[in-house]
């Protein structure tokens, strides 16, 4: 089979469509596929609550802390393409950014906005330019499943019942993880990169919701506090947050894991607990899992109280107070909070207010998950996330297996190794 003289770029979520922009606005024809009919299903939905958390601010120094393990790569690859960077090109699709909660930077323009302006830059370029021997700049063929590597260096596809084979030059896997597979990033191509030799780590839910074995009491009232609520009020604060999958009581309390504190909102739900608290340290916590088979949490139900002051209150005499109304009086705690420290101190020790143990006993599944941890192994990428088994291939996004937390860094790390995959592309045919 000849190779084509344009990139093949497998996968049309952002890390995709990104290296398709900078590559066809550099000149250089593209055909990108998809299984799916339509592009960017996982960024719709990113975007579709509480809008485009695009990236973060911060230095690429203070960034990269976020990329856990990865951070002297991230460092150099968020200099390379940096959070300004792609406030600049989101501005060049003519959506200007603003800056949100604890630094999580927006899109001022809606998701579905940014991808058709997007998806039009590009079909634009075939009305304007065409590429060397008079290929359109940009193809785009969806119902395209990539289900493996030929023998004879060809790209191996599914389309309905049919099998069909492309050649190229220069391919770009942007395959996704394996979360949310309604969007089309289904992990199915796991199994067609290990049959080629390629080692992958396996796909497990990343910024997901945990599991804790709550007593039918405590899940009842749960239940009532989240129809109290209104489900759909409930879902819709969780989700803005967070984007949480299940609806719950958002409660304002902290958790630490392995000595890190949550930061940001903590939601009960009747199988455990979601909300981007819980994604901010959910690294930790499946590290703990996977060492273990537990994780214990330490539950701080009143961080706004500190040590000092939560002593002074409880040197006031309980009297004939029961303990409820002791609890309510002295500290404010009532509700679900006095319940859920009920369930975590059956002794009903109040001293112990802010540091209650939880027993995590599992992750969401990946289905439910924001990510996937786990994918495509580092060591089997160059610096330029090239696979070295397979001289002319890339891997880049979430495929690969580097993890963050929720509030921008997911995004902004699927653009900065698209970046490096595209420069180098360039570079080699330039
Ligand atoms: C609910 C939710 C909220 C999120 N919120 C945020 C947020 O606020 N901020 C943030 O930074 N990130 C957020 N994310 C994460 C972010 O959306 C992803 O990290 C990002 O979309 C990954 O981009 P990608 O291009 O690597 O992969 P994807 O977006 O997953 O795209 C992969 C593409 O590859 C295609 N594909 C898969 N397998 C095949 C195959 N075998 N053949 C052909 N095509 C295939 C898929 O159809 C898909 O189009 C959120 C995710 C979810 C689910």
């Amino acid at each position: 089979m000849g190779k084509e003289k344009r990139v093949l770029i497998v996968g049309a979520g952002p890390a995709g469509l990104f290296c398709a922009y900078r590559l066809v606005e550099a000149g250089i024809p593209v055909l990108l596929v998809d299984r799916m009919s339509s592009p960017g299903r996982k960024f719709l939905l990113a975007g579709s609550s509480g809008g485009l958390n695009c990236t973060h601010r911060g230095t690429p120094a203070e960034l990269s802390a976020k990329y856990y393990g990865n951070e002297a790569l991230f460092k150099g690859l968020l200099e390379d393409f940096s959070p300004d960077d792609l406030i600049k090109w989101y501005k060049k699709l003519g959506s200007d950014s603003f800056v949100g909660n604890g630094g999580k930077i927006f899109a001022s323009l809606p998701v579905q906005e940014v991808l058709r302006r997007w998806w039009e830059k590009l079909e634009a370029a075939n009305q304007t330019a065409t590429g060397s021997r008079g290929i359109p700049l940009f193809t785009f063929q969806g119902g395209l499943e990539f289900t493996g590597f030929g023998a004879a260096g060809q790209f191996m596809f599914r389309q309905g019942d049919a099998a069909v084979e492309l050649g190229a030059e220069y391919a770009v896997f942007a395959l996704g993880g394996g979360s949310r597979p309604e969007t089309g990033s289904n992990g199915a191509w796991v199994n067609a990169f290990q049959a080629a030799g390629i080692q992958v780590a396996p796909l497990r839910s990343a910024n997901c919701g945990v599991e804790a074995r709550w007593s039918p009491l405590l899940r009842q009232r749960i239940a009532e506090a989240t129809a109290r609520a209104g489900a759909t009020r409930a879902t819709a604060r969780a989700g803005a947050a967070s984007h949480a999958h299940g609806a719950g009581a958002s409660l304002d309390i902290a958790l630490k894991c392995s000595g890190r504190a949550t930061t940001g909102e903590v939601v009960l739900t009747g199988y455990g607990l979601e909300g981007s608290g819980v994604y901010s340290i959910g690294w930790y916590i499946r590290q703990e899992l996977e060492k273990s088979g537990t994780c214990t949490l330490a539950v701080d139900l009143l961080p706004h109280l500190s040590a000092e002051q939560l002593k002074r209150r409880l040197s006031k005499p309980r009297g004939k107070n029961s303990l409820s109304n002791y609890a309510r009086k002295a500290l404010g705690l009532t509700g679900l909070s006095y319940l859920l420290f009920r369930e975590l101190s059956p002794e009903g020790d109040l001293t112990q207010v802010k540091n209650l143990p939880l027993a995590i006993t599992g992750c969401r599944p990946l289905e439910e998950a924001i990510s996937s941890a786990g994918g495509v192994c580092l060591s089997q990428l160059d610096s330029d996330f090239m696979l070295k088994s397979k001289p002319g291939c890339f891997v880049v996004g979430e495929m690969a297996d580097w993890e963050a937390p929720t509030g921008g860094y997911l995004l902004q790390g699927c653009f900065s190794t698209a970046y490096r995959a595209s420069e180098k592309i360039m570079d080699l045919l330039s």
